[in-house]
């Protein structure tokens, strides 16, 4: 079986390396040649809306999947006319655009921040008097990473936000105060067999993950995200992974946004969990039976952003597991991360205290 996969990013790179011990072949399509999946298998250098090179991995592969999320569907609905192509393109159609994805949350029974779009100067002002200070506003599409989003704060806020976001569709939310950020990563697979991650609890800082602690163990919230996460596969007759990720506030869920792929905030599952989010894709969208999603013990993921840590010290930590991407250092790049495994949770925050001591902030 080949896969063909849209993106050669770590995301890409890790789903071909859980790929291997079923002798899946997989060949990649990337702009660029040193992108770190084309380190574990071939690639096929082009844009992802280059319908020549679609085209040959289109050929060259029994079945296509994407790992990044700003891929063209115009070009990939050409595609998959001639391949099947999964997660269905309609689920990354929506989730490039976050009004599409909030009013479908809205009409799921998924709470979400009030929200207005924003097109002019003057709906960006009648928007902030109907949500109110503080709110946000971000880019509608191609924003991820907390690139292309400003907080308002004051009124004097709303002029210079303007003029650094303005001239494309906008969204502006309600700020909310949350408690903690959380997501759930769940997986369906073609046969509609569905399974759900526990939750984990994310911090991010200039809107990237920094830190992943896994489980996050709360009851009720869990049942919460997974009837929500149901909905969602079940509306698109989803295949594969997709994440969602909530702010909680006030003892609820609140949806912030979703991706229809592996996500950040799932790689604690490779050492952490039963199987790992990246099989369970492979799993969920050539029709296998899903793998068992159960936690094995406390986990924290740490991202190495910008810079790597000194290997050799990270290493010398207890139950530490490194990933380094091979990518070349840039301020505000996700490098590589290293996941601990602990016993308890108290030994978990314990080490993870230690490894972010060794982490560039
Ligand atoms: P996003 O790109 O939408 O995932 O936003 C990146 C990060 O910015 C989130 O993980 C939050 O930490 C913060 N953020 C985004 N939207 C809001 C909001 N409406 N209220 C409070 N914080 C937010």
């Amino acid at each position: 079986m080949r896969i063909g996969v849209i993106g050669a990013g770590q995301l890409g790179r890790m789903l071909a390396q859980a790929g291997h011990p079923y002798a899946l072949q997989f060949r990649f399509l990337d702009s660029s040649p040193e992108a770190p999946g084309a380190k574990v298998a071939p690639i096929v250098v082009g844009a992802f809306d280059d319908a020549a090179s679609l085209r040959k991995l289109s050929a060259e592969s029994d079945l296509l999947t994407y790992e990044f999320e700003n891929v063209p569907v115009g070009a990939l609905t050409d595609v998959a006319a001639g391949r099947p192509c999964l997660p269905p393109v309609d689920a990354l159609r929506v989730s490039q655009d976050r009004i599409l994805e909030k009013e479908l949350f809205g009409r799921l029974g998924i709470p979400t921040p009030p929200f207005r779009a924003v097109d002019t100067s003057d709906q960006l002002h009648a928007a902030v008097t109907a949500i109110g200070l503080p709110c946000v506003l971000k880019t509608r599409r191609l924003g991820y990473d907390g690139r292309g989003q400003a907080v308002l704060r004051r009124p004097a806020d709303v002029e210079p936000a303007w003029a650094r976001l303005g001239g494309v569709p906008l969204v502006l939310e309600g700020f909310v105060p949350f408690d903690r950020e959380v997501s759930i990563v769940g997986v369906r697979s073609t046969r509609g067999e569905t399974r759900a991650y526990p939750l984990v609890e994310n911090e991010h800082r200039d809107g990237i993950l920094r830190v992943t602690r896994a489980p996050w163990r709360n009851a009720r919230l869990q049942r919460a995200a997974e009837r929500h996460l149901r909905r969602v596969l079940d509306h698109f007759g989803y295949a594969g992974v997709l994440t969602i990720e909530f702010f909680v506030h006030g003892g609820r869920l609140v949806a912030n946004e979703m991706a229809p792929r592996v996500h950040n905030s799932g790689h604690w599952t490779i050492e952490g969990a039963a199987t790992s989010q990246f099989e369970n894709h492979l799993r969920a969208i050539l029709g296998w039976p899903l793998g068992d999603t159960r936690p094995l013990c406390p986990a924290a993921m740490v991202n190495f952003i910008g810079t790597m840590p000194d290997r050799g010290r990270v290493l010398a930590l207890p139950g530490v597991r490194f990933h380094d991407y091979g990518k070349v250092p840039r301020p505000g790049r996700k490098l590589g991360h290293a996941t601990i495994l602990a016993r308890t949770v108290a030994e978990r925050d314990r080490v993870l205290r230690r490894l972010l001591r060794l982490v560039p902030r």
